[in-house]
């Protein structure tokens, strides 16, 4: 099998703002090539350090950041020109308009014009982008932040919480946004959120921050996989409640009785075969057996917790 590019790597990265606990702990963060990696973590976790160490806002104290394979102390300033980001709010001018913000950038990133035009229709805002930004709505200033990021058209976008104080239109916008990028240009983006369910519906992949360290990298689908083994919940439907409830308890298993079925939590799949097998010996018809996969929020709860 070949090895994935990984357009960023971090390697044990250890960082303090003072010489107290660090906040960072030995980071090994890796973004896979053409993925949408969601850097998840309550607040205070230590994602916008980690982001700002990546983007070099920071200065490196312990550990190794790569982008694109080179090492970002080496050429610093070649590399983050292949990089667009957005680190908390984005930094506009109020007293310019969406259009006259993206030209003054356009000149320091030496861009042709027709790049402002592209970008503000990427983000909607061709009808807007005669107006000033002191009087645009967050959800227009988070969009432009974001063409302000992709006006360079960079392979690789970084983002830090750009759902921030958006409503709930604008988060599946913002999502929309991000897919088609991903999708049209292959554009790699590294998004952080504190909330999984805003970005379950995006990314590919998930890094779980929580205080300073990494809890769990890997696909969605390993996160997802790790929920139905640690945390199968399945509903059973029987011609006989009662009969199926005591037969339940006495195998062992808490359960509780709703309207027509019975439901066991924390079951693993070998259990779920024996409690069947129980219930068709005991001469109860068994009408269906059906696993709920529990909320990948859950998961994510008992990751930070544990
Ligand atoms: P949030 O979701 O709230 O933005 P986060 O996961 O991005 O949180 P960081 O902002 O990286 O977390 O903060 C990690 C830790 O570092 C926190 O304990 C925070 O108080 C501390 N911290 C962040 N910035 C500074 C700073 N400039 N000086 C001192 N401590 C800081």
């Amino acid at each position: 099998m070949q090895t994935p590019l990984h357009c960023v790597e971090t390697r044990s990265l250890t960082f303090g703002y003072s010489s107290t606990e660090p906040v960072l702990k030995s980071i090994d963060l890796k973004v896979e090539q053409g993925s949408i990696y969601g850097f998840l973590g309550p607040n205070g976790a230590g994602k916008t350090t980690t982001l700002r160490l990546i983007l070099g806002l920071l200065k490196i104290q312990t550990g190794q950041v790569s982008i694109f394979g080179k090492d970002l102390a080496k050429g610093r300033l070649e590399i983050l020109r292949q990089v667009g980001s957005m680190i908390e709010s984005p930094s506009l001018y109020g007293h310019l308009t969406a259009y006259e913000n993206l030209a003054l950038l356009c000149k320091v990133y030496r861009c042709s014009t027709d790049a402002i035009n592209q970008a503000l229709e990427l983000v909607d805002l061709t009808q807007t982008k005669n107006k000033k930004v002191s009087q645009f709505s967050l959800g227009m200033k988070q969009r432009l932040g974001i063409a302000v990021a992709l006006l360079h058209r960079p392979p690789l976008l970084i983002l830090d919480e750009p759902t921030n104080g958006l409503d709930p239109n604008g988060i599946i916008e913002m999502r929309a946004l991000l897919k088609k990028l991903n999708k049209e240009s292959g554009t790699t983006i590294v998004i952080s959120s504190h909330l999984l369910a805003e970005i379950e519906k995006l990314v590919s992949h998930v890094g779980i921050i929580h205080q300073g360290k990494m809890r769990f990298q890997g696909t969605l689908e390993k996160l997802q996989l790790l929920t139905r083994q640690n945390n199968d919940t399945v509903t059973i439907e029987t011609d006989n409640m009662p009969a199926t409830k005591e037969i339940v308890e006495q195998l062992g298993h808490r359960c509780e009785v709703g309207e027509g079925y019975v439901l066991i939590k924390n079951i693993t799949k070998a259990n779920i075969a024996v409690v069947n097998a129980s219930l068709v010996a005991s001469s109860i018809n068994v009408y269906g057996i059906s696993s709920q996969t529990s909320y990948l929020e859950n998961i994510f709860m008992e990751i930070i917790n544990r």
